[in-house]
């Protein structure tokens, strides 16, 4: 049977933009400031250092991304501990962290959270009714999987 996690009103928000990205995240939070102030944000070191001077608020910034970032904010959605992620990376540039890249947007499908890799989508996560709700997220059934039988 499918779990339920309750997302709070006050939405925790991750927020990660590559480099040639960050300009575009900045802006684009800048814009969305008031709505974003009614919720939480977290962050990869770098991106979280120019929100928290541009929108003039604290953010909780962890690690920078290729540095062990990107894997903190996973491990925190596999926790429950985000609800939203903010995903800017940059389709034209490989990463020195292309892994942990495929393992941050892994870790957001396989725990169902919301999550936007472009600014048309954060933009109508962050006007959905739903932001100003608490909402029902139903957690993917993984019990077969946990149960799974591993013959030697
Ligand atoms: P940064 O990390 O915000 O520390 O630059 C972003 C990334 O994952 O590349």
């Amino acid at each position: 049977m499918n779990e339920v996690r309750k997302i709070p009103v006050r939405k925790n928000i991750a927020l990660v933009a590559h480099d040639h990205k960050k300009a575009d995240l900045i802006d684009w939070a800048e814009f969305n400031k008031t709505v974003l102030a009614r919720h939480e944000l977290i962050a990869t070191g770098t991106t979280g250092k120019l929100l928290e001077e541009k929108l003039d608020r604290p953010v909780k910034k962890m690690l920078s991304g290729p540095l062990g970032g990107d894997q903190q904010i996973g491990s925190m959605i596999a926790e429950g501990k985000i609800d939203v992620l903010i995903f800017f990376w940059d389709p034209m540039e490989a990463q020195a962290h292309d892994s942990d890249v495929k393992a941050l947007l892994r870790l957001g499908v396989a725990w169902n959270i919301l999550l936007a890799c472009d600014r048309a989508t954060a933009d109508f996560i962050l006007t959905s009714p739903l932001m100003l709700e608490e909402y029902e997220c139903k957690l993917p059934d993984y019990t077969s999987y946990l149960k799974r039988n591993i013959s030697k």
